[in-house]
Order: structure tokens, then sequence, then C-alpha cells
């Protein structure tokens, strides 16, 4: 929300709740103000949505050549999941807006960011991303990114939300890396610092991949604390310097993975103390993943969600989730893994926010 749009909210909410009479004249008051990136529209959506948010939209799937190694249609299968098994209703669906490239700017640098946007990156730039670049490469990136930085945002006003994309933590200020163009995390964190919106951020990582790119980019960031817990033998072989990195071995099983992140999570938590918590729950730690490494199962990775989330809403503390890597050729298989982290969060959310139902 907007600094202008959040002092027209406080003028006419109470206890951070709008009744139906003064949603009518918050409207047309707000239709008065010029907001960014088109977020008036959104805003309302997300003042009129019920449950817990989850953010999603169909343009974060974009053409690939065929036979890319990248499942790029599981954004669609994630939301098909979260409907067929009645996880999730319709009105709990907010939608993002692309992402401007000012905000992109906040942490990529603006020659990047401009060359990405128009198509001017080099051949090699694009060969260590994984991706040709395309306009619905770019088209997807932004709203992957722009779906990050909503889902933050109605954390923040509403305690949880649930991307069903994100999680693009390999890309650098000045380039792509591993499949990420822009990194979403960092983008959201550092938009949300700008704007006054939260002092302090942690990015929980725990996708099997160590988040490089934003262990980087906020090295010498005191108000983001990152935390990476990632097999260590996996990709990138040149690891960055998280705030606290766990480097876990090969195989590692549901539960010593759960151990280590018991005995990491409460300790940062208490410490730290963040305004707000950017989750990536990635399931490339799954036994089955192509790619991964460990070996947690299913319901290792439910409890791994579960204990995330819980304990960082337990605290008081506003949490976003993305969904991070997972690699399988199985589409249907991968799609309803990446759902563990939205089933996951609906538990914390009845017990917390029993108001917002
Ligand atoms: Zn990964």
């Amino acid at each position: 929300m907007s600094s202008t749009i959040q002092s027209v909210f406080r003028q006419f909410s109470r206890n951070g709740k709008l009744s139906q009479q003064n949603l009518s004249r918050f409207i047309r008051r707000c239709s008065t103000v010029n907001s960014e990136e088109n977020s008036f529209k959104t805003m309302i959506k997300r003042l009129e949505s019920k449950g817990l948010p989850i953010v999603h939209h169909h343009g974060y799937v974009c053409d690939l050549p065929v036979n890319h190694q990248f499942p790029m249609k599981k954004f669609h299968g994630v939301m098909h999941h979260l409907k067929v098994d009645n996880v999730i209703s319709m009105r709990q669906v907010l939608e993002p807006e692309r992402i401007n490239i000012k905000n992109a700017q906040t942490v990529h640098t603006v020659e990047y960011t401009e060359k990405f946007f128009t198509g001017h990156t080099s051949r090699e730039e694009q060969k260590v991303t994984g991706f040709d670049w395309s306009e619905g490469l770019v088209s997807r990136v932004r709203y992957e990114t722009g779906g990050t930085l909503l889902a933050a945002r109605a954390a923040l006003e509403r305690g949880m939300a649930c991307s069903t994309g994100g999680g693009t933590h390999h890309a650098f200020p000045s380039h792509g890396s591993g499949y990420c163009l822009l990194n979403d995390l960092a983008i959201t964190a550092a938009v949300l610092l700008k704007e006054g919106a939260v002092q302090k951020v942690l990015i929980v990582d725990l996708d099997v991949h160590q988040g490089d790119g934003t262990a980087y980019i906020f090295r010498n960031d005191e108000r983001v604390f990152t935390f990476s817990m990632h097999c260590e033998k996996n990709f990138p072989t040149r690891k960055q310097k998280s705030d606290l990195d766990v480097p876990l071995e090969d195989r590692m099983q549901d539960r010593e993975y759960l151990d280590h992140l018991q005995t990491h999570l409460p300790k940062i938590l208490n410490d730290f103390h963040p305004d707000l918590v950017l989750y990536d729950a990635g399931v490339d730690p799954h036994v089955d993943d192509e790619l991964g490494r460990l070996s947690l199962t299913d319901k290792g990775l439910f409890d791994r969600d579960y204990y995330v989330i819980d304990t960082v809403v337990s605290k008081g503390c506003p949490i976003a989730t993305v969904i991070g890597g997972g690699y399988s050729r199985d589409l249907k298989i991968l799609s309803a893994r990446h759902t563990i982290v939205h089933r996951a969060a609906t538990k914390p959310w009845k017990v917390s926010f029993k108001g917002w139902t």
C-alpha cells in the first residue's frame, strides 16, 4: 500500500478493518489518489478477499522451447491442485501487478535491469540463467516478482500470505543465474524497507540450493537477516556468506533436517526480532527431486513448513511464503508437492486469524 493510501485507510478503518459503509467512502476517496503500479485496484481486491491470501497470476508462466528442463507449467499446476483439492477458494486469490523497473532497481543495477527488460542481455549472460531471452520471459518474471511483493504486503496487513510462485534467490545485482532473473525476495525486502513499511526483514531460505544472490545483496545490510539451510555439495559451487548458513550433508532425512531447523529458527527470531519473514519453501530437498541430493519425504516437507509458519506466527510476526525450487519430469506430482506449504499454512491461519475467515 502506498503511504498516501495507507493514511486514507487509517482515516476510514477501525482496528485495521473497514465497515461496509466506510469501504464505499474509502473507495471513493482512493479513486482520487494516483497510486503506483496500479496498486489501487489490487488493494481493493485485497480488502474484499476472504481467508488466507493466496497470490497467483496466470502470467507466472511463459512459453519455453519443447523439452526445456525448467518445469514452467508447475505454477498453473499448483493453482489447479489447490482448487481441486479444496485447499483454497477463489475468494482467497489475489492477482499481482508486474514489478516496475524502479522497484527492480532497488537491488539490481540500472544497466542490468534496462538490458533485461528490453532484450539486450548477451548470449553468455542468458546462458548462465538457463533461459533464452523473450518478451514472455520478462513478463513472467515481473509478475512473479510482483507476486512476492504483493504476498508480503498482504502478510503485513493480515498476518500471512502465500504466493504460488517466487523464490528466485540466485539472481545477483548485475546478472541472473540458475533460472533466476530478478531476485524477488531481495526486491520485496528492499522495497518495503525503502517505503518504511518494515525496519527488519528475515529471509528464511529452505530451498535445497543456497540463496547465494540474496546473501550477496544483503551482505552489508543489517536490516536484513539471511538464513539459508542447503545441501552443501549442491549448486552453487561457489557459495556466498549468509548471516547464517547451515550446510547439510547429502541424503539427510526428515528428523535430522528438522532438528537443525529447530535449533536455529527460534534463536534467530528471538535475537533479530524481524517485522516480516519471507519464507522460501523450496521442495527440492525432497527424496525424489531430480536436483536435490537430500532425502525428505512429503511428511518431512509438511512438518518443516508447518514448523516455520507456526513458529513465526506464534511470535506475532507476519510471514509471506514463496514456493522456491522443485524439479521433476512428472509435473503432476511436482505441482502437488509445491502445494504442501499452502496446506501447512492453513492450520496456523485458522488458529491465529479467526477474524479473517
Ligand atoms: Zn533450488
